[in-house]
């Protein structure tokens, strides 16, 4: 899968893909990320690429022209299956929509800034609008990393058997179990004995069985329906 993420601010992206898990999707070839900086599109020489907001007001807008030109440009290199803008008035990301779009081949982000973008490329340019969740952050750049590892980490082959992310919370509406390492006995605090009876019908009974109790005290909304 190759993604591509247009930004004013291309350094804010460059550790999150650079460690563990996405690095190791990266190293092995199944995953591709390329971060392109807007202001290569500016309107002029001082990379202007925001301009104040018509009808007034504070906080700048992000500009039509550089948008375009960029979207233009980098889908004459791809295939975009999606052009996706992180906004807090988008659709609430989820593991279904992270499920969803793990399988598709190019995905291209844009991270907005300032008071956000033109609405003008909202509606022309955009396939699919997201959102981290209902706060403001003060730019696209952090949102679309959390998006970018969401599905970078279901890829086949990136994750090993053992953190495999079918076992995570939210695959089947439910929240996952709790765990336990060593030691079994820590100040008096001891593990659950089923999980040391090498039993593993009866460790996944349990497990299955703690998902849902947790899952009903927590996130009851996720259980309806
Ligand atoms: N004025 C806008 C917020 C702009 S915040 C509004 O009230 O809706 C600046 C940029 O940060 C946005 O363009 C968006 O790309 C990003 N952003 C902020 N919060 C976000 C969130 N919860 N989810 C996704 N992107 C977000």
């Amino acid at each position: 899968m190759k993604i591509d993420i247009l930004t004013v601010q291309p350094e804010l992206l460059e550790s999150p893909f650079a460690h563990s898990i996405l690095k190791r999707a990266k190293e092995k070839k199944l995953l591709e990320v390329n971060v392109h900086n807007l202001r290569n599109w500016a309107v002029n020489e001082h990379g202007q690429v925001d301009d104040y907001q018509y009808g007034g007001g504070a906080g700048m807008v992000m500009m039509c022209e550089p948008l375009a030109n960029a979207i233009e440009f980098l889908s004459r290199e791809s295939q975009f299956d999606e052009i996706i803008y992180m906004t807090p008035d988008g659709c609430p990301f989820n593991q279904k929509t992270a499920n969803r779009l793990s399988l598709k081949k190019n995905l291209l982000i844009l991270c907005g800034h300032y008071k956000g973008i033109d609405e003008r490329i909202r509606q022309n340019f955009i396939t699919m609008e997201i959102s981290i969740g209902d706060y403001v952050l003060s730019g696209g750049e952090l949102p679309a990393a959390v998006l970018v590892d969401a599905i970078g980490r279901l890829l086949p082959g990136v994750l090993n058997d053992e953190t495999s992310a079918l076992f995570d919370s939210f695959q089947d509406s439910l929240l996952a179990p709790p765990v336990y390492t060593r030691p079994a006995d820590f100040r008096s605090m001891r593990v659950p004995e089923i999980l040391l009876s090498g039993d593993p019908k009866k460790v996944d009974e349990w497990r299955q069985e703690q998902s849902w109790l947790r899952t009903k005290a927590r996130r009851p909304d996720l259980l309806d329906g």
